[in-house]
């Protein structure tokens, strides 16, 4: 039952992957046709020598220098057509491969960029990059190989079969009934083979994951001194790692052996049967050269089909493991009705909205209402894990509400178009990600087309055209991953000026400062108030003095909102705010306000 349904799923992933291969259906017919030329050129020469042998035996005279030197002209031919037929089926093939590998990295990339918070919070990005890369280096081999090899095979085997039996027909029926056991154990092997293989990716993929964190993490393994903890961790995974290989190569030797051990029982029946046969006079030397030819041309054929299935393996897991990015749902997408968001003065609604986290079935918003009014600014506080963060990531869809809507400007914000949605809103978070490239490619980020003097002002805007003039080459100095190393502060300077140049009517600030150093959130605390200037804004914010002067500021717990006013309104109610401020700030609520 099993094996089966392991057969079942081969040819399941073969159907899935046909698009791609039948996108080249030109290519793939003249590969076949050139495969069929070498066939034609391998199946010959047996013929060839059979005549000469045969024509010694019986009638020498007629074995002319003029006959041999026909054939010998009649074999160089083929081999000129066979040459130019390999040329072709591994140049032109390949590039097929590849043209196919490039088709499948699209469309993976494609729906990667697609794909939501939720995959990537539960996806490791080590695994993904040798999903899209190694993996498909083995498609390539796999598109190519897999219907050439399949129909040299099959016309070898046909033609050979055809051909033996006239010379004879029990020796034959002998030789090609091993064929179903060599088949059927083969099989079995290569599945053994495949699981190996399959476990061998998931490993390097464990692996990758694991020296990216220890390697990204290095500051900390530093600090706490436990690089000897993540030695060992490393090690284990590197040991593991070690014995999936040994098992593979287990499963490969296996798999050798058996063939051998095949190919040496097949020249058994010849030599027992043929020699039999020759005595009895059943067949002719001249045949028995042919025959032991053909025999040749079989086992060769199936060593090609054995090998093969090694590529055969690695090529499934890799159209496998495709399809499984493939197959990951995205669960934020355009409706079939969306329209673009008529953005007119960015009010935003929360309508008894409810979330819950997928998997997570523990409500982290329930009813929830709120009405921000356009140009409003709004600042939420509360608890840590009290779900302000999540609050203000359903507003540009990063996570559909569970329950209840949201409307930007009266407008339900499922039923827009994403791009739209997100171009009204500005989001500015803790952690900025600079993309390898210069300063100003940073600041142009959200605006491809902006001019020099477009990215120059919205840096000044953003408190960032001093520090970058001072940088070694300026708006061109190159950041990133390895570029110039820039303060936290800084690297919220430019990423706020990316937000500038955006110029968003919405703006959503989710704890911007809170990994700055006071001299720091001063600066960028300014630049952000310049920036909220005239935007509906909701702030997240962890120091509660610079909220002060919001026109609102809600509390909010797990159990939604539990109070809301104005700094000033707040303090009076002597509630959880009161307390919050005087946690938070170690002054006396009272005084603060009378001051
Ligand atoms: P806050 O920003 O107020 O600190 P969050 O919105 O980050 O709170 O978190 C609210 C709740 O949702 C917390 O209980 C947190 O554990 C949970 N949570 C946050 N992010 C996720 C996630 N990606 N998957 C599951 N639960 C989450
Ligand atoms: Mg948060």
């Amino acid at each position: 039952m099993k094996s089966n349904k392991a057969k079942r799923s081969s040819l399941q992933l073969i159907r899935r992957f046909w698009p791609y291969e039948k996108k080249y259906l030109k290519t793939v017919i003249l590969d076949l046709f050139c495969a069929a030329l070498t066939c034609l050129c391998d199946l010959i020469l047996p013929l060839i020598l059979r005549t000469i042998t045969n024509l010694a035996m019986t009638d020498l005279a007629a074995l002319t220098v003029s006959l041999v030197l026909k054939l010998t002209f009649l074999y160089f031919i083929l081999r000129l057509i066979d040459a130019g037929a390999q040329y072709y089926m591994a140049d032109m093939g390949h590039v097929m491969g590849v043209y196919i590998e490039t088709d499948m990295r699209e469309d993976a990339f494609d729906h990667l960029l697609k794909l939501g918070y939720t995959y990537y919070s539960n996806t490791k990005i080590g695994q993904i990059m040798g999903r899209i890369t190694n993996d498909l280096f083995d498609v390539t081999e796999f598109a190519h190989h897999c219907p050439e090899e399949f129909f040299i095979a099959g016309l070898k085997f046909v033609v050979s079969f055809v051909i033996l039996c006239t010379y004879n027909v029990p020796l034959t029926i002998l030789i090609f009934a091993c064929i179903p056991l060599m088949t059927v154990v083969s099989i079995k092997l290569n599945r053994w083979q495949r699981e190996a293989f399959r476990r061998q990716r998931i490993q390097i993929g464990e692996l990758n994951a694991q020296i990216e964190d220890s390697l990204l993490g290095e500051r900390v393994v530093k600090a706490f001194g436990v690089e000897e903890r993540e030695k060992v961790k490393f090690t284990k995974g590197n040991q593991e790692f070690q014995d999936i290989k040994k098992l593979t190569y287990k499963t490969m030797a296996a798999f050798q052996a058996s063939t051998r051990l095949f190919d040496g029982l097949m020249y058994l029946l010849v030599v027992l049967g043929g020699g039999l046969f020759v005595i009895r006079g059943a067949i002719s030397p001249g045949d028995l050269v042919a025959y032991v030819m053909y025999v040749s041309t079989l086992i060769a054929t199936i060593r090609r089909i054995v090998e093969f299935a090694e590529q055969f393996q690695r090529g499934m897991t890799g159209i496998e493991r495709f399809f499984e990015i493939m197959d990951a749902p995205i669960e934020i997408q355009d409706a079939e009705d969306a329209v673009p968001l008529q953005m007119k003065e960015g009010s935003i609604d929360f309508k008894k909205v409810s979330f819950e986290y997928p998997d997570d079935h523990n409500h982290v918003l329930k009813d929830l209402s709120l009405h921000v009014a356009p140009g409003e600014r709004v600042a939420l506080v509360g608890p840590s894990g009290g779900g302000k963060t999540t609050l203000c990531n359903l507003i540009p869809r990063f996570y559909d509400v569970t329950g209840g809507e949201i409307d930007v400007d009266g407008q339900d914000i499922r039923h827009v178009t994403l791009k739209s949605l997100r171009e009204a809103i500005g989001v500015v978070q803790q952690d900025v990600y600079l993309f390898s490239g210069s300063v100003a490619e940073n600041i142009a980020y959200g605006k491809k087309d902006a001019t020099m003097e477009e990215i120059r002002q919205a840096a000044k805007l953003a408190g960032a055209d001093e520090f970058i003039s001072g940088l070694k080459d300026g708006y061109d100095t190159y950041v990133g991953e390895r570029g110039v190393k820039l303060s936290g502060g800084q690297k919220q300077r430019i990423s706020i000026a990316r937000v500038f140049l955006k110029n968003p009517p919405i703006l959503i600030l989710d704890e911007a400062t809170s990994a700055l150093d006071n001299e720091s959130e001063l600066l960028v605390g300014k630049s952000l108030n310049q920036l909220a200037q005239g935007r509906t804004t909701i702030t997240i914010a962890h120091r509660l003095t610079t909220i002060r002067n919001y026109d609102r500021i809600l509390v909010l717990s797990g159990d939604g909102i539990e109070e809301e006013g104005s700094h000033e309104e707040l303090l009076k109610k002597r509630g959880s705010y009161y307390r919050l401020w005087n946690q938070l700030t170690g002054e006396d609520g009272e005084k603060s306000n009378d001051s």
